[in-house]
């Protein structure tokens, strides 16, 4: 699938200390190994049937900044993505709608391109629609089949048997242990499941949280021909096949928003790991999600700020990251409309900061321990310790508070620094060139 236009990244001098980063699985911080410079990222994608909103933004920002952070280190990356283009709710919004579903897919995925593209997001290199990889998920199922770790259910609504995953076999036969990925007790798996499209009450399965791997083709439904017979992969199994064609097994890091730990990423590892023999990712990295008005942003609660609304209302993009930005990508937080008006207050003090003329050399502090001082400092120590909180789990708030702090005080070099904002946080200080 096409993506978008990267955007600008200065390389800055100097060297950036390794990324550490919180391993959902492990519930730790940790340096996620990397083999020969090189680091490789999945995260999940959209399901295209509605315009991206700012928790979308928050998820997709965090890996942005993840893909930054390995850059300035010096890491090669590979960034994998798919789009979820055949699933439920969007063949269900499809149909409330009177809309084909691939016109409604092929309209929100170029809404997200442009979204992505606006807010200045690091393209993917492997952007993979389910569409376009049926057979080889097809081919995946049927080799779980083959090794009896998936089973028929029978249907009363389809030519066909579905497909599920066999959670105690493959417990028995793999090296995937229900709770690898998920922090969570077996009562709260049953809750989640229910809540996110999983079917615990279906009839026939065999534990209550086998998740789908094949659906046979139901009336009024796509399908595809394949090795299985007729019908559409299930959601976890899609990113399985995706993640493994396009990075290999055992990647860097998996991501994606905390809502995707239980059941998607804990069933994807346990796909992964009973086709590979080895687990899927090293590390899974979680963004926290974004409430507005009280409440989680759902669509079902219909309190969802839009992307394109707020760039089309004039918002400055680097306002928006940076109203984003003010939060570590794992906290749990509401947005507020005030935000944006702080968030562009920010950016006018770091852009009226960059017009002042550099600090002359006999009046710069030293910065290291000069908090709380009004000399100007050093912009190549703030560099330093902006990499020191990058470095550290993304620690983004440290990092505005790091330069509205050199900003204000002004600096020897601002050139460098508005370099390390583009760089670091993809927030762009210097006038956009008019075509
Ligand atoms: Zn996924």
């Amino acid at each position: 699938m096409r993506t978008w236009t990267p955007p600008v990244i200065p390389k800055l001098p100097g060297n950036a200390p390794a990324l550490r980063l919180f391993n959902t699985a492990t519930g730790r911080l940790e340096h996620p190994p990397i083999h020969e410079g090189r680091a490789t990222l999945y995260v999940c994608g959209i399901t295209p049937y509605d315009a991206t909103h700012l928790g979308h933004a928050f998820t997709y920002l965090a890996f942005d900044l993840m893909l930054r952070a390995w850059r300035d280190a010096g890491v090669e990356t590979v960034y994998a993505q798919n789009i979820t283009d055949v699933d439920d709710p969007l063949l269900e919004r499809a149909n409330d709608t009177g809309v084909d579903w691939r016109e409604l897919a092929d309209g929100q995925i170029a809404l997200f391109r442009s979204d992505m593209f606006r807010l200045g997001m690091i393209p993917p290199e492997h952007y993979i629609a389910v569409t376009e990889a049926i057979e080889p998920i097809a081919q995946a199922v049927q080799e779980l089949r083959e090794r009896g770790l998936a089973y028929a259910v029978p249907t009363a609504d389809a030519a066909g048997d579905d497909i599920y995953f066999d959670t105690v076999r493959a417990e028995a036969d793999t090296q995937w242990r229900l709770g690898d990925v998920a922090p969570y007790e077996r009562s709260v798996m049953e809750l989640l499941s229910a809540e996110r499209g999983g079917d615990p009450e279906r009839p026939g399965k065999h534990d209550p949280l086998d998740p789908l791997l094949w659906r046979a083709a139901r009336e009024g439904e796509p399908s595809w021909g394949t090795v299985l017979g007729l019908g559409r992969p299930g959601w976890h199994i899609e990113c399985a096949a995706i993640a493994v064609q396009a990075l290999g097994n055992a990647f860097t890091v998996q991501g994606g928003g905390h809502d995707l730990i239980f059941p998607h990423h804990e069933y994807t590892a346990a796909h992964a790991t009973a086709l590979s023999g080895t687990p899927l990712a090293h590390i899974y990295a979680h963004a926290g999600l974004v409430g507005y008005q009280g409440h989680k942003m759902s669509k079902s609660r219909g309190n969802l700020v839009f992307v394109h609304k707020v760039l089309d209302a004039g918002a400055d993009p680097s306002a928006v990251r940076l109203g984003l930005l003010a939060h570590h990508y794992r906290e749990e937080w509401e947005w507020e409309d005030a935000d944006l008006e702080v968030a562009s207050r920010r950016l006018a003090a770091w852009r009226e900061g960059l017009s002042r003329p550099a600090a002359v050399a006999a009046d710069l502090g030293d910065s290291a321990e000069l908090a709380g001082s009004a000399q100007p400092m050093v912009a190549a120590a703030i560099v330093e310790r902006l990499r020191a909180a990058m470095a550290n789990d993304l620690d983004t708030p440290v990092m505005l508070a790091t330069l509205d702090e050199a900003w204000d005080r002004g600096v020897d070099d601002p050139e460098l620094l508005a370099d390390a904002a583009q760089s670091l946080l993809g927030v762009a200080l210097r006038p956009v060139e008019a075509d």
